[in-house]
């Protein structure tokens, strides 16, 4: 049998093409032939700093077509050879609280920080057979307890590989944040999980949608105007607190979503600030392990609710393929660029703004 070739991160910042066996696929089990592997800012992240240092098959939101399925996972699962799938990064213990409700990315089985033997596609060791742990490389194995979903007609595999930033715009915004018809809401941050907030908030009817960015993100601000903001300010040149106020006649936002990467403590500050006077909520990444000088004080005289920023669940996912589906807006504006394999590497650093410019969502695409 032909061998399957895979990008596999070996230390920080480097990548080897390697070959492995094809797997035997059990009556449980199934095989994915890899068509898009998204690139987000975890990515970037993972690439610079990994967080061991086993080779790994990054890729974690993962599209493609099952090339080979059990009778017993087509039977108890529902999917069969020839379906276009997306396949979540989480591969749940299936008997936990969380996987009974959906919510996966609860669970022990998955949760690369607390169990070393966690499966998650994108993270786990490619040394742990049958090692197609990831989405940069030709196949995905998938075992009886990864979590699939059907892509809907219509929908191309490219397109499909947004289904996580959406996902997230829905977990975030709707779920965790209660944007909904007249909300008001603050997106900071106009990269491709800003972007799919600002996506799900107008299909959910917010009545004002502020995107910010600085003035390297023209162009995805000019985006984030096409996919439904009402105003974008560029934080480098104007002073965005005063702007907000403006904009909400003096009351502030019902919610902030921190979208983010590597801008400290502003955001979070600016959103405090930002926020209506009483009840608002905020989502928040988390990035920092530490914030000095956190205003507690304000935040609990504002009333204000902090949520955390945690990945997506299963209705989240089904919500946000339903939005790609539903052609409602220009989304090919999000879907950039596309890398072939041997180009994981500058794909990765592009994302995160080396490399190839302007990028805003990057397509992996493991057979160009
Ligand atoms: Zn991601
Ligand atoms: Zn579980």
């Amino acid at each position: 049998m032909e061998p399957v070739l895979a990008a596999v991160r070996v230390g920080p910042g480097k990548t080897e093409i390697r070959d492995f066996p094809m797997p035997d696929i059990p009556p449980d089990g199934a095989l994915m032939k890899m068509e898009v592997a998204g690139i987000c800012g975890t990515d970037v992240k993972l690439y610079k700093t990994p967080p061991s240092s086993e080779p790994v098959i990054m890729g974690h939101e993962n599209i493609g077509y099952i090339a080979k399925a059990g009778s017993e996972f087509t039977r108890r699962k529902g999917f069969k050879e020839g379906d276009l799938v997306f396949v979540e990064h989480y591969v749940s213990c299936g008997k936990c609280e969380w996987c009974h409700q959906g919510q996966y990315r609860h669970c022990e089985n998955t949760d690369w920080r607390s169990n070393p033997d966690a499966i998650r596609y994108g993270y786990t060791s490619a040394a742990k057979a049958p090692h197609l742990w990831g989405g940069f490389a030709q196949y995905v194995y998938l075992p009886w307890n990864s979590i699939l979903h059907h892509v809907p007609k219509g929908v191309t595999p490219e397109l499909a590989g947004l289904v996580t930033p959406m996902a997230n715009g829905v977990e975030w915004s709707l779920f965790d944040g209660g944007v909904g018809y007249n909300s008001s809401v603050l997106i900071q941050g106009p990269g491709q999980q800003g972007l799919s907030q600002t996506v799900i908030c107008k299909q959910a009817g917010a009545a004002l949608i502020i995107v910010t960015g600085t003035s390297k993100d023209a162009a995805r601000l000019e985006v984030a105007k096409a996919l439904g903001a009402d105003y974008v300010i560029d934080v480098d040149k104007e002073e965005p607190f005063g702007r907000i106020v403006e904009l909400t006649r003096g009351k502030g936002v019902d919610v902030v979503l921190d979208c983010t990467a590597g801008a400290g403590t502003t955001p979070v500050l600016l959103g405090i600030e930002a926020l209506k006077r009483k009840g608002g909520t905020m989502v928040v990444q988390g990035e920092m392990a530490q914030f000095p000088n956190f205003p507690i004080g304000k935040m609990t005289v504002k009333f204000i609710t902090l949520k955390s920023a945690r990945g997506h669940s299963y209705k989240a996912c089904e919500l946000a393929l339903e939005q790609l589906a539903s052609k409602r807006l220009p989304l090919e504006r999000i879907t950039t660029h596309r890398f072939g394999l041997k180009d994981v590497d500058l794909a990765i650093k592009s994302v995160g703004g080396q490399g190839v410019p302007d990028v805003i969502h990057a397509s992996l695409m493991p057979w160009t």
